[in-house]
């Protein structure tokens, strides 16, 4: 739906795992700690002996699964799941993953997306013009209607031959009767990691918090361009394509991973905590105190108050029991949102001059609001530090972020952004300060991150959404007014 309107949209998360009695079991407790990459919907798919069981269901997953006897109807030694976070209008049942598909070799196989595609409407079109019915309107089911369509004669030829026809960002998840199959895009945007489970079951998720929930053990990053295959006799790497250049998407160190997970070797909450340090020193500011947003802004704000010298305090609380806020349709309903999700805890703020540390502004809903909390609850003056660069392009691989129209950073400069949200004073983290925080990933451009939103360098040709990015930037004079 490129050039539309939409939820802004996190991600989603995907667990799979090969030779555990428990396998549907261990996917859930996998599934559970991914829960932060997508509430919308979830499902698991278990393998007994190669015949297939499937729940799936809208809402959280302790909700899809709150009758117990649901997993026991997953019985196996594998299984693969995902957690979604779909776009308005693109809600249902049908989009819910794992989908199905019927193979002719290998009877049937099921599969689960993690990103978006650059050229799904063309695949769309030329896949219609074949004759393909398709059964669920999101991206996600376009691989697995290549591989069915596809003039190779065996699964692995098949799965190479379509996810090299794929562009943007992908990680997929594949399970046939057979075989449990991973694979990442070519600039391998979204995180994913094999682990080991004692018994030595093998298992592919989206982050190592999942692994750690399971009690795995890390294995290593499954790389660009990389496809792992998971039977009965272990594990082999393969690759669908050698042309790959690693560009990991800089806002899940940012914003969406856990800050328990470890991307590609780097802490999520260290790298946090030096996104905090770096702009306490890009722009200092006199303060009493240093207060984060919870939850994902905490390790930035340690980072800020360790670096300064201001000391931290917990000047917000976050209320556990209130879901996302973020893709609701109306800004009234989202500040409502915000306002039923924060608090600030009075003592700590009252006649302080605070730092207040936030990890992104998107639309400013949220610090808008906080401000003028902070500011009722009677602090001083309330110095605004966003430990991530401007975001004024949108993301297409993988991050809802696909128009302009709500980002306030590409519609406001900084000095108008500080006076609409109300702050003493705002400043942003630079784009160096932020891939040097992450820390370098190896030798390649931008140290392999994808700062797209922020500096609109795009690793890969936009296909689809090319033609609206153009009419965004003549409109915004987006490369020309960048701050
Ligand atoms: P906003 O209130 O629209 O400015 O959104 C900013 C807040 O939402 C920040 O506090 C972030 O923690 C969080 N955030 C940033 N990016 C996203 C995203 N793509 N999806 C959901 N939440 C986000």
């Amino acid at each position: 739906m490129p050039n539309e309107i939409k939820g802004l949209n996190e991600e989603c998360g995907l667990f799979g795992i090969w030779g555990a009695d428990n396998a549907a079991q261990l996917t859930y407790d996998g599934l559970h700690s991914l829960q932060h990459r997508g509430q919308e919907g979830a499902g698991i798919v278990s393998n007994e002996n190669g015949q297939f069981h499937r729940q799936r269901g809208l809402g959280l997953l302790a909700e899809v699964f709150a009758d117990p006897q649901k997993i026991a109807t997953l019985p196996g030694t594998a299984a693969i799941g995902h957690v979604r976070y779909a776009t308005a209008g693109n809600h249902g049942i049908k989009n819910i993953q794992p989908m199905f598909f019927d193979h002719p070799g290998e009877g049937q196989f099921a599969l689960a997306h993690n990103g978006n595609l650059t050229n799904a409407t063309q695949l769309r079109r030329d896949l219609t013009k074949k004759g393909v019915q398709f059964q669920a309107t999101s991206d996600s089911e376009l691989l697995g209607e290549l591989i069915q369509t596809s003039s190779q004669t065996n699964f692995i030829d098949q799965l190479k031959a379509s996810l090299n026809q794929l562009r943007g960002g992908f990680a997929y998840l594949l399970m046939t009767p057979q075989m449990m199959v991973a694979a990442l895009d070519p600039n391998g945007f979204r995180p994913l990691v094999v682990g080991k489970l004692a018994n030595g079951a093998m298992i592919v998720c989206s982050e190592t918090c999942a692994l750690d929930q399971v009690g795995a053990t890390f294995v290593r990053d499954v790389e660009p361009g990389e496809i792992i295959i998971v039977t009965d006799k272990g594990m082999q790497i393969d690759h669908f394509t050698t042309d790959t250049h690693l560009s990991i998407c800089s806002m899940e160190y940012i914003y969406f991973a856990r800050p328990d997970s470890v991307i590609r070797g780097i802490s999520v909450h260290e790298a946090r905590k030096r996104m905090g340090a770096a702009i306490a020193k890009e722009a200092p500011v006199k303060a009493d105190v240093v207060i984060g947003v919870p939850n994902s802004s905490l390790s930035a704000a340690i980072g800020y108050a360790q670096a300064s010298g201001i000391h931290y305090d917990m000047g917000m609380i976050k209320n556990q029991y209130v879901a996302r806020t973020f893709i609701e349709p109306t800004q009234a309903k989202r500040v409502r949102g915000v306002s039923m999700k924060l608090s600030v805890v009075k003592s700590v703020v009252a006649g302080k001059d605070i730092v207040l540390v936030d990890d992104s502004i998107v639309r400013g809903t949220t610090s808008s609001y906080i401000v003028r909390l902070l500011k009722r609850a009677g602090a001083k003056s309330v110095h605004v530090r966003i430990a991530s660069p401007v975001l004024k392009f949108p993301c297409y691989y993988g991050i809802d972020i696909q128009t302009t129209k709500e980002l306030i950073g590409a519609n406001h400069s900084v000095p108008e952004i500080c006076q609409l949200i109300g702050a003493d004073s705002l400043a942003y983290l630079s784009v160096n300060g932020l891939v040097e925080s992450i820390g370098a990933l190896n030798d390649q451009p931008n140290h392999g991150l994808c700062t797209a939103y922020f500096d609109g360098q795009y690793p890969t040709p936009l296909y689809d959404y090319q033609a609206g990015f153009d009419a965004d930037v003549a409109r915004l004079g987006l490369y020309e007014g960048a701050n």
